[in-house]
């Protein structure tokens, strides 16, 4: 990960890797496989540094400013907590794409997210009717499920815009996006490659809020629905399933 920090009054992109990836690079006999993983991961968390370095250009210390300064409604600090990590994730892949091609294996982390976070949240919601696990743990399952899953499409959508623009997106990645079941997921692709398009301009990071129209599209088709109560708070209606 690539965590910001102030030290002495400077904020600084740390790079912070775990010993496999230090391991994999001083391996004797050295293991190709290994070490293209672990520059990709380098070369992906690389990428997070460019991503703080236009941000800082655009909003200064954006990341130690309150979430309500930007998003003042709570409707809106919800969803973005679900989803602020996937511009993250998007951005970085898509920057390493163009320079790393191979080494990470977006399209079996997306799948593998793709195919279980339903089911995941279906079945939490099950226990919840029958009364084994409160309502605050359902929305725990839920915020987990759909932050792995949007990690995973992060981690994929930049990986196929990258693609295309230094080439075409291999046909392993086109297989993976046109997949009926990854349409909720697919949806978000616009809203990031428009971001991307408009780095140069960001006028305020209300901007990435955009992020959160899809997460609420995502959530309807979960069946839960986010409420904005007239006190400002948020409501969370789940239709009873028979
Ligand atoms: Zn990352």
């Amino acid at each position: 990960m690539a965590p910001l920090v102030v030290r002495n009054g400077v904020a600084k992109s740390h790079l912070v890797l775990g010993p496999a990836i230090v391991e994999s690079l001083y391996h004797d006999p050295p293991n190709n496989c290994a070490i293209a993983t672990a520059v990709a991961r380098i070369g992906h968390e690389l990428g997070h540094v460019v991503d703080h370095e236009w941000k800082s250009s655009r909003f200064g210390t954006f990341a130690f400013r309150p979430i309500s300064e930007f998003a003042p409604r709570q409707i809106d600090q919800y969803l973005w907590g679900l989803s602020h990590h996937l511009w993250d994730e998007y951005c970085a892949n898509r920057i390493v794409t163009n320079v790393v091609k191979e080494g990470l294996d977006e399209v079996n982390l997306f799948v593998s997210a793709r195919d279980v976070y339903k089911a995941r949240i279906y079945e939490a919601r099950q226990r919840l009717q029958l009364e084994r696990i409160s309502l605050a743990d359902f929305l725990e399952v839920v915020a987990r499920n759909v932050r792995l899953v949007l990690l995973a499409t992060g981690y994929l959508l930049g990986r196929a815009d990258g693609e295309r623009d230094t080439g075409e997106p291999t046909q392993e990645v086109l297989a993976a996006l046109a997949d009926e079941r990854s349409r909720d997921l697919v949806a978000f692709r616009s809203c990031l490659a428009e971001l991307w398009d408009r780095r140069e301009t960001w006028s305020s990071y209300s901007d990435f809020l955009c992020i959160n129209v899809p997460t609420l599209e995502l959530l309807h088709g979960l069946e839960i629905f986010p409420l904005e109560k007239a006190d400002g708070g948020v409501f969370v209606s789940l239709p009873l399933q028979l």
